[in-house]
């Protein structure tokens, strides 16, 4: 396809087109973050090459002084910025620079078009953030040459709907990109302002941006600094340009650590769920530098899953250099680096929530859900990790911690009490929670999806086990009440004897037992599932993902108190009560008013419609 000898024209793919038209066409203000974006495109180029070297020496002559160089003529009112990485051949050229739309550009121009202001600025977020140039200019030249080849090539645009690609001549690898500069953007052509700029975005950037003899930033690989020495704003930059984020970070966390294996980290948590969160392949996105060489971006093994909203750098210079990608993965050095770095994370989470409850309850609507996988991945850190849980309650309106749980545990209380469903505010009002509410025994109320699982996986917290409050015997027996006992408690319950016989008849196998609840104060009835049994909510997840057909019959529990269910007892008591068609029909009514209340539909909603009607009828 590369011809080296001819021009030759091509078009932008439609997307690219439609992209360009708007940010050549935009009267944006912060223009400026074209300068970020081609110095950003230009270190990426170096440390492409500089990580190419490690294996083929030969490609990289000058590899140790990697630069990027800005100039100005102010005669020809053109911008260069120049480095000596990487570079491009002619198929580098067509793949990334026009004729294929690379994925974000959609999703910036759908940005765009949702986002009225239009922020032009988070261009680079998307993966596109070379076409940001056309903001500052009416045409765009681009010289380069692929480390290792020795055709050279220039791409030329004016950004409206084509660009074209010829053979030149370039001496040594790495790319120059000359900005023609707009009429109203002769700015650029100004030291004072390009040096600002330059500070202002670029300062991190690990190699010498020059502007003539003047190094513009600090050159030195950010997390290189003390720790002290480095600002706020600084990294708010850094995350942006190593993670693709737009946020500010909400927790940076800077360290160098000297030990079995010597490393550096700079991890960044950031103040938003990335979208990739939940994505099957949950990616970390920690950039693993070897001496300060970049080595990869989502080097397996270094960063647990559970932590994968993690963003920032480990730069470590105990690792080799001169094996690849795939063999660094499996080193025993980088299992240790990933078990120090959860360690410090979980113990910076543990002193953020308690010095700044408010923000950790914001992390935790974040990332709560993605830190308790962490709870079946890793069991050697499941207490540190619990530590660090926040849950909803009944006992309070916020979140609370295991910890202040246990501390408001009732006399006589060896479990931690929860409840698990698809929506914490519907879940307050399960019936099964009645006779813990009455008892001033708190339970968890627990809307997760992991929830279920990881339950599967822990199995006490200080001393307390942890116990579904749908399934098995209550216990609540044992526990201390805070209000006077109810004195004719127990009386009820033998009452029921002959309703039970006749409702196990009715309902067959559609339940596994009838029997007295414990549990229950207002609502006359509910399902819970039998001790050994799973939960209906984990029925129903797996259920929802193929992963389970016919789920366990389900107990169905009477509350004697009730005056639906001292009547119906009363009644169960004659003689013809098994074939007494209002008993039949109330014991389908009782079992459907819990499936309801689990927000189940009824086994046969016409059925129900029809026994519903009967009862109703009979009452007016
Ligand atoms: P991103 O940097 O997020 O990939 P850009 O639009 O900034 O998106 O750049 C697109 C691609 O063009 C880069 O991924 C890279 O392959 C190529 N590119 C841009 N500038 C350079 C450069 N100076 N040297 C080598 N390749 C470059
Ligand atoms: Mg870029």
């Amino acid at each position: 396809m590369a011809n080296a000898d001819v021009k030759e024209t091509f078009s932008f793919q439609t997307e690219v087109g439609q992209l360009l038209d708007i940010v050549a066409g935009s009267l944006y203000s912060n223009r400026e973050i074209f300068l970020r974006e081609l110095i950003s495109n230009a270190s990426d180029a170096c440390d492409k090459l500089r990580y190419e070297a490690l294996t083929r020496p030969e490609i990289a002559a000058n590899a140790e002084q990697f630069v990027i160089a800005l100039e100005v003529d102010k005669k020809a009112k053109t911008l260069s910025i120049s480095d000596n990485g990487i570079g491009m051949n002619h198929a580098d050229l067509l793949e990334t620079l026009g004729t294929i739309a690379r994925s974000g550009t959609g999703a910036f121009l759908e940005a765009l078009k949702e986002d009225k202001k239009g922020d032009l600025g988070l261009i680079g977020q998307f993966g596109v953030g070379f076409y940001s140039a056309f903001m500052v200019a009416n045409k765009v030249e681009v010289t380069t040459r692929k480390a290792g080849e020795d055709q050279s090539w220039l791409w030329v645009s004016d950004g409206k709907g084509e660009f074209t690609i010829e053979p030149t001549d370039k001496s040594e690898c790495g790319t120059t990109v000359v900005l023609h500069l707009k009429k109203d953007a002769k700015e650029f052509l100004e030291d004072v302002r390009i040096q600002h700029i330059v500070r202002t975005y670029s300062d991190h950037i690990g190699f010498p941006v020059l502007l003539g003899d003047e190094t513009l930033n600090s050159a030195s690989a950010i997390w290189t600094r003390p720790p002290k020495e480095v600002t706020e704003e600084q990294h708010t930059e850094f995350y942006h340009h190593s993670s693709h984020a737009f946020d500010t970070p909400w927790l940076v966390l800077h360290n160098r650590v000297e030990g079995v294996v010597n490393h550096t980290s700079l991890l960044y948590v950031p103040s938003m769920a990335p979208f990739d969160l939940y994505d099957n392949e949950r990616k970390s996105h920690v950039k693993l530098y070897v001496n300060r060489v970049f080595i990869s971006e989502n080097t397996e093994g270094l960063i647990p899953s559970y932590l994968r909203f993690l963003r920032g750098v480990v730069d470590s210079e105990d690792l080799s250099l001169n094996v690849s990608r795939e063999m660094l993965q499996s080193d025993p050095k980088l299992t240790k680096i990933k078990k120090a770095l959860s360690n410090k994370v979980l113990s910076e989470l543990k002193k953020k929530a308690s010095k700044a409850p408010d923000e950790y309850t914001t992390f935790w609507e974040n990332f709560g859900a993605v830190l308790k996988e962490g709870l079946i991945e890793d069991p050697d850190l499941q207490n540190k990790l619990l530590e660090v849980c926040r849950f909803s309650s009944t006992g309070n309106d916020g979140l609370t911690s295991l910890s202040d749980y246990v501390a408001r545990c009732k006399e006589g209380q060896d479990s931690i009490y929860y409840i698990t469903g698809e929506d914490s505010k519907k879940l307050v009002h399960s019936p099964q929670l009645e006779g813990f509410k009455a008892k001033g025994v708190e339970v968890l109320l627990l809307s997760d999806n992991v929830d279920e699982f990881w339950l599967q996986h822990v199995t006490e917290f200080e001393g307390k086990t942890f116990k579904s409050v749908t399934r098995g015997a209550t216990e609540l027996d044992k526990i201390e009440s805070d209000q006077i006992e109810d004195a004719e408690d127990s009386s009820d319950e033998s009452d029921l004897a002959d309703l039970i016989a006749v409702i196990k008849v009715e309902l067959g196998d559609a339940v596994k037992d009838v029997r007295p609840s414990k549990r229950l104060t207002s609502s006359p009835v509910c399902l819970v599932a039998d001790e050994g049994d799973m939960d209906a909510n984990l029925e129903r997840l797996l259920k929802r993902h193929g992963q389970m057909v016919d789920g366990a019959t389900r107990i169905l529990e009477l509350n004697p108190t009730h005056s639906i269910l001292e009547k119906l007892a009363q009644r169960a008591k004659g003689e013809k009560a098994a074939s007494d068609p209002l008993l039949q029909d109330a014991a389908h009514l009782l079992l459907d008013q819990a499936k309801i209340a689990d927000g189940e539909a009824p086994s046969d909603p016409a059925e129900f419609v029809r026994r519903l009607s009967a009862v109703f009828d009979k009452a007016l």
